[in-house]
């Protein structure tokens, strides 16, 4: 499989039972279907995006990619708790791709969620 956004060659990277796809030159990620939800969940899932947000930046201005598993034309999805998150959802497979830095982004995001919610009083 190929970056749907730079054309080089996606390597296959194992995060406890799921396996994503990230590209070995502009570091995005190729979530498939159920992929990116599970992976939230878990707090070492992190690791997996080796990318600078920097690039991750410069590949974002490239929205306008075709599915790299069904070459459908991808939409652009936000981040509904963190709006400057935006990545590419494809309609037919429900993959998602998500440039580097932005999936560190998302896992911040639901550990603040997760420590806001542990601080907050009970109540009463
Ligand atoms: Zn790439
Ligand atoms: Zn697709």
């Amino acid at each position: 499989m190929n970056c749907p956004k730079c054309e080089s060659e996606m390597v296959a990277v194992n995060q406890g039972s799921i396996e994503v796809d990230r590209c070995s030159n502009c570091k995005g990620i190729w979530f498939d279907e159920f992929e990116l939800e599970t992976l939230k969940k878990d707090e070492d899932s992190s690791a997996i995006d080796t990318g600078e947000a920097k690039m991750g930046k410069e590949q974002n201005k490239n929205d306008r990619i075709s599915c790299p598993k069904c070459s459908t034309e991808m939409i652009r999805m936000v981040d509904l708790n963190q709006t400057h998150i935006w990545f590419e959802h494809c309609t037919v497979c429900s993959g998602n791709f998500l440039d580097a830095g932005e999936f560190r982004d998302l896992m911040k995001e639901d550990w603040l969620d997760h420590f806001k919610a542990l601080i907050t009083p009970e109540r009463s």
